[in-house]
């Protein structure tokens, strides 16, 4: 049986939440809003991290066929040879140097996908006595294996700790628009226990527009909410939407 559209005040009427759902605060009453839409990619791949690792098997059967090389598009923009991406990030990658330019600002793009060896490599690179720094998630639980993931540079600085990326105008143009093609500022220094990830004001995941902008609106009011909490707290609300249609939606019908 299809479900029907129901307006807001109809479902929570329906879901017995009626006036004191009304008078929830909106962020609250948002958990029952518009669905949203989650590019294939990023179902898939969209939680690689501490909670989702992915094999090299994965990446070289499902990731790999799907890469291109972003400089043959982009000659302008990128530095590196090396930068591969996933095709359904390029249209969304050239919209956001475009409007970039129009905006003045011309940011430069020095990495994509990594697979695990490289990954290996870097995670060991980023070691200090014995200690990794943060900045470079253990193999398999890289974003950057998705091919989703890339990193922003500005004409003057590489992205590394501390290189004040965030403060030059490639930095604040991203951070501020990003998300109106789809990306998302994965790592602003949030509390993630299992990852201990800094801020990192260069590196973004194509996730779609519409988690993007969520996740954008959500910063306006907690700044460090990091991508995996939103995530796994949109997943949780989502279920919680369906088991509500299951128990009440249905009854009423
Ligand atoms: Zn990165």
């Amino acid at each position: 049986m299809p479900k029907k559209e129901l307006s807001r005040r109809e479902f929570l009427k329906l879901s017995g939440l009626g006036l004191l759902g009304l008078m929830m605060p909106l962020g609250r009453i948002e958990l029952f809003g518009p669905e949203i839409e989650v590019p294939p990619e990023v179902k898939r791949w969209g939680m690689v991290g501490p909670d989702q690792k992915i094999t090299q098997k994965e990446i070289d059967e499902e990731i790999e066929p799907n890469l291109i090389k972003l400089i043959d598009y982009m000659p302008g923009v990128v530095i590196s040879d090396y930068a591969l991406a996933q095709e359904a990030v390029l249209d969304p990658l050239m919209a956001l140097s475009m409007a970039s330019l129009n905006a003045g600002v011309r940011f430069r793009i020095n990495c994509g996908f990594r697979d695990l060896d490289w990954q290996a490599q870097a995670y060991d690179k980023s070691k200090t006595n014995g200690v990794p720094s943060g900045y470079v998630a253990p193999p398999g639980q890289s974003q950057h294996h998705t091919g989703l993931a890339v990193d922003f540079q500005s004409y003057g600085t590489r992205p590394y700790e501390g290189n004040g990326f965030e403060s030059t105008p490639e930095g604040k143009w991203l951070d501020t628009n990003a998300h109106r093609f789809g990306f998302v500022r994965s790592f602003l220094g949030g509390v993630n226990q299992k990852l201990f990830t800094p801020e990192e004001s260069w590196h973004f995941m194509y996730v779609g527009e519409d988690i993007a902008a969520e996740h954008f609106r959500r910063r306006s009011m907690e700044p460090h909410l990091e991508y995996y909490e939103f995530m796994r707290e949109m997943q949780y609300m989502k279920k919680r939407q369906e088991d509500l249609w299951d128990k009440k939606y249905y009854r009423y019908t």
